[in-house]
């Protein structure tokens, strides 16, 4: 399929200072577009001026949620040039979050490469800064005008840019986290592995509870027993319990996140023993009363490596590596930075270069 490119011919000022970036609020000069009827497949694939959108109040995505994203990054290197990190995989992994919400499948390969063009078109505005990025939305959604409940036979694909700073405003500073014993994330058999929309509704009012009580996350616990752990807020977590490294294994209510992909290959090939499985809370607590609790992070393409300062839960609060950054984290967070920014080698064929123009 051909790609219609319609340029801008008011391009907004970029941010006037980068190193102040925030997260998602300051967007390009463009967006990819292309729809999707039954009978006619994908059709009409554009790069147009970013701008509002009219759907019609009835359409589905607005009542029963059915929508799939993905967040991934543009990085400028030292040289200038512009790359992705894996961008193939979260090709992919929006195709499986479709699936599991029965939004039509699409062309990864042809998805991917409307991304490469979008970007090189506004490859301007890939910040230059240190830990800046250009964020990347892809997000596909039903349009279909119809409350009642049928299968989908309308869909918009788009793709928006954001520049971005570094995720946390504190940035590698370990954050204090709340472990949430009554609300959950997801369960096992429904969406908790695919990129929607309605995950992300569910988490808010734990939160909201966090943030009130002066916490930055919550770690999600499974949605059977209340005791395994899952995710820590929209990131992947990973524990270094006596000299081995512990994350969550992927059952279904995880996301499968590229960055945890990403740090277990680094880890195993830094030599570290890594555990995929399920860890309860007790053991997480039992190990920091023990002193046994190394390190704890989260991953995710956002923050790239989020230290943890320490955990609560009930009426417990225990404290990480007296709140310091430990050294598995710090060498993670460079080791990914550095193959992302292309200031280190990539032994792993993880980057795609975007074209100049
Ligand atoms: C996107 C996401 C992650 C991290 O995935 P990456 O591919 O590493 O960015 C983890 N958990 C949740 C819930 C997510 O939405």
């Amino acid at each position: 399929m051909e790609i219609k490119i319609t340029r801008t011919t008011s391009p907004r000022p970029k941010p006037e200072d980068p190193t102040k970036l925030g997260f998602g609020t300051v967007f390009t000069d463009h967006m990819f577009v292309m729809d999707y009827d039954e009978g006619q497949g994908w059709h009409d694939a554009e790069i147009v001026p970013l701008a509002d959108l009219a759907i019609h109040p009835g359409a589905a995505v607005f009542h029963y949620g059915a929508e799939v994203f993905e967040g991934l990054k543009a990085y400028r290197t030292d040289g200038g040039s512009v790359q992705l990190f894996r961008p193939a995989d979260n090709m992919q992994r929006m195709r499986d979050s479709a699936e599991r919400i029965q939004l039509p499948d699409f062309d990864a390969d042809f998805l991917l490469s409307a991304i490469l063009k979008l970007v090189e078109l506004d490859q301007d505005w890939v910040p230059d800064v240190p830990s800046a990025s250009l964020y990347i939305r892809p997000f596909e959604f039903c349009t279909d005008i119809d409350l009642g409940l049928h299968s989908i036979a309308h869909a918009k694909m788009m793709v928006i840019l954001s520049p971005v700073g570094s995720y946390l405003s504190g940035g590698l500073k370990p954050v204090d986290i709340l472990i949430e014993d009554n609300d959950v994330r997801a369960v096992r058999g429904g969406t908790g592995y695919a990129k929607c929309g309605g995950n992300y509704a569910a988490a808010n009012r734990a939160a909201a509870k966090a943030e009130q009580k002066g916490f930055q996350q919550v770690l999600w616990l499974d949605g059977v027993h209340r005791q395994y752990i899952e995710e820590v807020g929209g990131m992947n977590v990973m524990f270094k319990i006596g000299g081995k490294i512990v994350t969550p294994a992927l059952t279904g209510s995880v996301l499968p996140g590229i960055t945890r992909r990403s740090c277990i290959q680094l880890l195993k090939d830094k030599g570290y023993e890594v555990e995929e499985r399920l860890i309860s809370v007790e053991e997480v607590m039992s190990a920091l009363e023990k002193g046994e609790m190394e390190e704890a992070w989260g991953c995710g393409t956002a923050a790239v490596i989020s230290p943890i300062g320490s955990f609560a839960y009930q009426d417990r609060q225990l404290v990480v590596n007296d709140r310091q950054i430990g050294s598995c984290a710090q060498d993670l967070y460079d080791t990914l930075t550095g193959i992302q920014w292309g200031r280190r080698e990539d032994s792993y064929g993880w980057i795609v270069k975007v074209p100049r123009n």
